[in-house]
């Protein structure tokens, strides 16, 4: 192993313990500026191009180290703007009913709220800090293209086409054919659902959407107390980790200023793994508590002899295969029948939400793709504009063009989460056709993962597509997926 790597590792590992202690509630401050600064020279010019020079020499190894070392330069030199922003947005407020409501509060307030008109005002007093949020974040998009025209690619996008391996326009412009195909049913269902819940369809926003995905009425079924041991009886059924024996650390301990959202923090992989959770029930807590469990799971089962990059690095795609492996059983009759308990009609009602829920997402991420090569290729001035007007072609509501600079992940984790679902749908597929419709408590679906875990990241996404039957990405089983279609 190289020094590079060596060193490469130290600092993984100890931004992981960074953000596993302060999400966990265990540290107040988020302080990874002395790790860069520390670790420095990993993520110097020369470092970095002799990493990207032999990005080719022995893939996916090499190229998944060359994607750090410029990820990490990226960060490096925007990261007083990101501290800027993230700064900015934790001591925003919102006056909202005569009290000053934290921005970070809002998307929470909004998805409660009954009334739609003061849903809109309160999206519209949001907006306004979006809008003070741009220039800031013009600035750091710049910044980031220059970098990349610095350090040797056309743009942003031929960057991470190279690192990513991955043909983003082509992907971007394949992508369509998803939005066309599952158009009709999709204005169906949204014009329904805004109708019953009382909204004007030509003044839906995404409160809106929040609104109706919040579904209340399911709570019930999703208590807090029953998350875990439903993890236990799901990995039990496969014939995964099971009991007392789980490979990682479940943090249960209710610290106050632990995060409310699940995540799963990799430290030392495979020996050190955390689950985080801050239990409070409903369906999306269990749906983000599952995708965080499918991550712990994949991470915690990966050989420890096995040298760092296909062991702690690795693409993106398909490490989200297993963590919407495991969150998509929300989207399986029979599990949700046998685990969660939920009976008909409420069950069929169930589905129907959860699949539009999906349809919406996998919708606006398409749509976000789409914009995000567009911007990447330096239309950055129009930026509102081609935001509002790529979303809205997609979801049919109204978008606010504010939004647009934040609402963009770096290095085009957009395109990798589209293929993760395109893969997983297919690998669910899979399964339902070789073990039938309760695949998810036969063994053989879990040796399968249990196998590609055995590998590590040796194996990318596109390799592992003929062990499911199939050479290329199929967009049908998704299709199928979000529409309910056998
Ligand atoms: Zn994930």
């Amino acid at each position: 192993m190289s020094e590079w790597e060596r060193k490469a590792e130290e600092f993984t590992e100890k931004i992981a313990r960074e953000f596993y202690l302060t999400g966990s509630g265990q540290k107040e401050k988020l302080e990874i500026e002395p790790i860069y600064r520390q670790y420095a020279d990993l993520f110097s010019e020369e470092n970095v191009r002799e990493r990207l020079m032999h990005l080719h020499d022995d893939p996916p190894a090499t190229r998944y180290l060359a994607g750090m070392a410029a990820s990490g330069f990226v960060e490096n030199q925007v990261k007083k703007l990101d501290q800027d922003v993230t700064n900015a947005i934790l001591a925003a407020k919102v006056d909202w009913d005569g009290e000053e409501v934290p921005f970070l509060q809002v998307p929470v307030l909004l998805a409660n709220e009954e009334d739609w008109q003061r849903r809109h005002k309160l999206e519209s007093l949001s907006s306004q800090v979006d809008a003070e949020l741009l220039p800031r974040l013009r600035e750091r998009l710049e910044r980031v293209h220059e970098i990349a025209e610095t350090l040797g690619f056309e743009d942003y996008v031929q960057m991470y086409k190279t690192l990513l391996d991955v043909d983003l326009d082509a992907q971007a412009q394949w992508l369509q054919k998803f939005l066309d195909e599952t158009e009709e049913e999709y204005k169906r269902q949204l014009f329904d659902r805004l109708q019953k819940a009382g909204i004007p369809e030509d003044e839906a926003t995404s409160a809106d959407i929040a609104f109706i995905l919040r579904a209340k009425e399911f709570d019930r079924y999703f208590e807090k107390d029953r998350m875990v041991p439903a993890l236990l009886e799901t990995l039990k059924a496969a014939g995964l980790s099971k009991g007392e024996d789980l490979p990682f650390t479940l943090d249960l301990e209710p610290r106050p200023l632990k995060s409310p959202r699940a995540f799963c923090s990799p430290v030392k992989v495979p020996e050190e793994v955390y689950l985080v959770i801050k239990p409070h029930g409903g369906r999306d807590d269990w749906d983000s508590f599952f995708h965080e469990a499918g991550h712990a799971e994949h991470f915690s089962h990966i050989p420890k002899s096995l040298p760092f990059p296909v062991r702690v690095l690795g693409d993106s795609d398909l490490i989200e295969v297993y963590s919407f492996h495991m969150q998509y059983r929300l989207l399986e009759p029979s599990w949700v029948r046998d685990i969660v308990g939920i009976r008909s009609p409420d069950l069929e009602r169930y589905l129907s939400l959860s699949r539009f829920a999906k349809l919406f997402l996998l919708r606006r991420y398409v749509a976000k793709l789409q914009y995000e090569v567009s911007i990447h290729r330096g239309n950055v001035e129009n930026a509102g504009e081609i935001y509002k007007a790529t979303l809205e072609r997609a979801l049919h509501i109204h978008i606010a063009p504010e939004r647009a600079l934040r609402d963009m992940d770096d290095g085009f984790y957009t395109a990798m989460y589209l293929r993760a679902w395109l893969f997983e749908a297919m690998l669910r597929e899979f399964l339902r056709k070789e073990l039938g419709e309760t695949w998810w408590r036969h063994p053989d679906a879990g040796d399968l993962l249990y196998q590609w875990w055995q590998r590590g990241q040796t194996k990318t996404l596109n390799d592992l597509l003929p062990e499911i039957g199939h050479t290329k990405l199929e967009m049908e089983p998704l299709i199928h997926d979000v529409l309910g279609l056998e």
